[in-house]
């Protein structure tokens, strides 16, 4: 195999710009993809973001352009206005020496600039099919002249809802032109759109082990639902973080876990599909320079997102499917950097995390979570490694005339060293180390019907005989005869009571009646209720077991 750009046939400009970025070596799909590129040949690479993809498409592009020419030459579609902008940075640098004209064009822009470059001359166009299709429209962008189409991150276009501005592009372009598509992954709607509009394409896969993760560290850790933001809080604490991405499953899951980690003094915003696009990139350029240390996004939020310095990758959800979990992790472990991705995953997310690993090939650690001593041991050498750092500095010149005034008043100056210690670890008390229950293990004779993957079920057992630490057990009047299910008696108990769900323990349902575990300090409050709660129309009648 090539390992070297030189020997890639690439023009020396590119070659000379690519090793300015510091690229030894071509990454694995760059050196299957820019030598069929240069030959002509269409392209299907199947690869995810952070393989190197845009240098695979973007050198040979860049090679091939005939300088000077009046009209487009090759068309980058892109799914998100972020891509666009990433991509065409990427042609940029490297042809910033061939002297390539590119030009981004998306959506919630002005029209005006857009126009008057096209006018002036572009080789090359990375847009978004919307804009695309409205420059097309408006008799701007003329695509006469193309002889290379890249369809990139095709099925995120797909998912998005494209497909059509994506069809009708191409049948404007020229039939003789070069096409490649780029996805992560290969659905049948991709393989259907390579069939209809490629030819005679060479397939190029990347897989997965060839991707960043090998080089990202992996481990897991087993925690009750409800304990998931205590846990994150404690990992928070050792772990050496300088950008971390946060993935939840839901757009209100980015806010909510933003605002909890915030006020618990790890502040962290989030990144979802309900900001406007202005707001997403605001938070993404500060995310960038890192202003903001830590994220908290969705998958579909988190898309074209392209940054290499993301120390850590935090499953906060393990996703439903396998090559989600390696499009996460693989944010980090960038650009020949290491990568470190925690998942933490629920008792009933035992089976996603297998089917992961089962994708994978490999098994990833089980790790335990650090404990409050840990942490409070942990902290304690942070403030001394901060001591020691203002020492081996020396620059407290005003903070010795303090020190020297209340030794002059008869203080200690050990006591006056330890005192300025307590004030100096104060914010600590703003975050108290959360406690955690330990994970018991839900029994086998779990029926099936009442075990889908939502994490209410996981509280649910059969046997009903292990209770947790602090909890009481309950007893109500309806069981499996009545029909009921765990997420019933949570939703009737959590709801009258109005305490959140996840408080609420362990559900057995037996055959006449059932057993629910509730926090000590809850009891009184749901036993109290006057109001009579019903669940499948039959009233419930609560009283300790
Ligand atoms: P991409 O998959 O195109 O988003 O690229 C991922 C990252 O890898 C980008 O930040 C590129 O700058 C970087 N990159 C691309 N090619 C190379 C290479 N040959 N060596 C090192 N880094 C690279």
């Amino acid at each position: 195999m090539t390992t070297d750009f030189d020997l890639l046939n690439l023009h020396p400009q590119l070659v000379q710009s690519v090793s300015e970025q510091g690229y030894l070596d071509p990454m694995p799909i760059q050196s299957a993809v820019i030598p069929l590129m240069l030959t002509g040949r269409d392209v299907i690479g199947q690869a995810q973001t952070g393989t190197g993809k845009t240098a695979a498409f973007a050198l040979p592009i860049l090679n091939n352009l005939n300088a000077g020419h009046a009209k487009v030459q090759a068309l980058v579609l892109t799914p998100t206005r972020e891509l666009a902008l990433q991509v065409a940075g990427a042609f940029s640098t490297y042809g910033k020496y061939s002297q390539a004209r590119i030009l981004a064009v998306y959506g919630g822009q002005p029209y005006a600039p857009q126009i008057n470059q096209l006018r002036r001359g572009v080789d090359v166009v990375i847009g978004t099919p919307g804009r695309v299709i409205d420059l097309i429209e408006k008799d701007i962008l003329d695509l006469s002249q193309i002889r290379v189409v890249v369809l990139d991150e095709a099925d995120e276009m797909l998912s998005m809802g494209f497909i059509q501005e994506i069809e009708t592009i191409l049948a404007k372009i020229p039939a003789e032109r070069q096409t490649a598509l780029f996805s992560a992954t290969m659905p049948s709607e991709i393989r259907r759109l390579a069939e209809r509009y490629l030819h005679d394409a060479q397939q190029v896969t990347i897989r997965r082990e060839q991707v960043a993760v090998e080089a990202i560290q992996q481990s897991c850790y087993l925690v009750k639902e409800a304990d998931k933001l205590a846990a994150l809080t404690r990992l928070f604490e050792v772990e050496e973080i300088t950008s971390a991405l946060i993935f939840v499953r839901t757009r209100t899951g980015t806010g909510e876990l933003a605002n909890e980690l915030t006020l618990r003094g790890f502040p962290a915003e989030a990144l979802n599909g309900d900001m406007s696009q202005d707001a997403r990139e605001r938070t993404l350029a500060r995310f960038r320079k890192n202003q903001i240390k830590v994220l908290v996004a969705t998958d579909v939020a988190a898309r074209g997102l392209d940054i290499d310095d993301i120390s850590h990758v935090f499953n906060f959800d393990l996703p439903d499917d396998p090559e989600i979990y390696v499009h996460r992790i693989g944010r980090t472990g960038r650009a020949g950097k290491s990568g470190i991705a925690i998942s933490l995953y629920a008792p009933f997310e035992k089976r996603r995390l297998s089917q992961i690993e089962g994708f994978l090939r490999r098994k990833i650690e089980r790790a335990s979570l650090p404990s409050e001593e840990e942490i409070r041991n942990r902290r304690e050498e942070q403030l001394l490694s901060q001591v020691k750092m203002w020492l081996q500095r020396g620059r407290c010149r005003r903070e010795k005339e303090l020190a020297a005034q209340l030794c002059a008043e008869g203080f200690d100056p050990l006591e006056i060293a330890a005192a300025a210690l307590k004030i100096a670890r104060a914010e600590e008390k703003q975050r108290p180390i959360a406690a955690l229950s330990e994970v018991v293990e839900s029994a086998p004779a779990v029926r099936r019907e009442d075990s889908p993957p939502n994490p209410r079920n996981s509280r649910h057992s059969s046997s009903g005989d292990v209770r947790e630490q602090g909890m009481v057990r309950l007893s109500l009047n309806l069981g499996r005869q009545h029909g009921i299910r765990p997420n019933d008696i949570v939703g009737a108990i959590a709801g009258d009571a109005h305490i959140p769900g996840s408080r609420i323990g362990k559900i057995s349902i037996l055959e006449k009646r059932s057993l629910v575990d509730l926090p000590e300090e809850l009891v009184t409050q749901v036993l109290s209720r006057k109001t009579r709660v019903r669940i499948r129309q039959q009233p419930v009648e609560l009283q300790l077991a």
